[in-house]
């Protein structure tokens, strides 16, 4: 999955939402995360990000915003 980390906050820019084929961004508090079991791992949202807050879960030390991805995506 694609996971929203902090460059997000406040900013809210909607490219993402748009592009996504799956519609499986939500909004959280001030920040946008990405429903982890609907992400289908496109990679497309990525670069539209003009804040680049939007990563692969691949990288490493994303555990804390993989776990407010899920939260705000209401997965809990
Ligand atoms: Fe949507 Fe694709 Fe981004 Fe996942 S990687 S959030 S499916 S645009």
């Amino acid at each position: 999955t694609y996971v929203v980390t902090d460059n997000c906050i406040r900013c809210k820019y909607m490219d993402c939402v748009e592009v996504c084929p799956v519609d499986c961004f939500y909004e959280g508090e001030n920040m946008l995360v990405i429903h982890p079991d609907e992400c289908i791992d496109c990679g497309v949202c990525e670069p539209e990000c003009p804040a680049e807050a939007i990563k692969p879960d691949t990288e490493s030390g994303l555990d804390k915003w993989l776990e407010i991805n899920s939260k705000y995506a209401n997965t809990w």
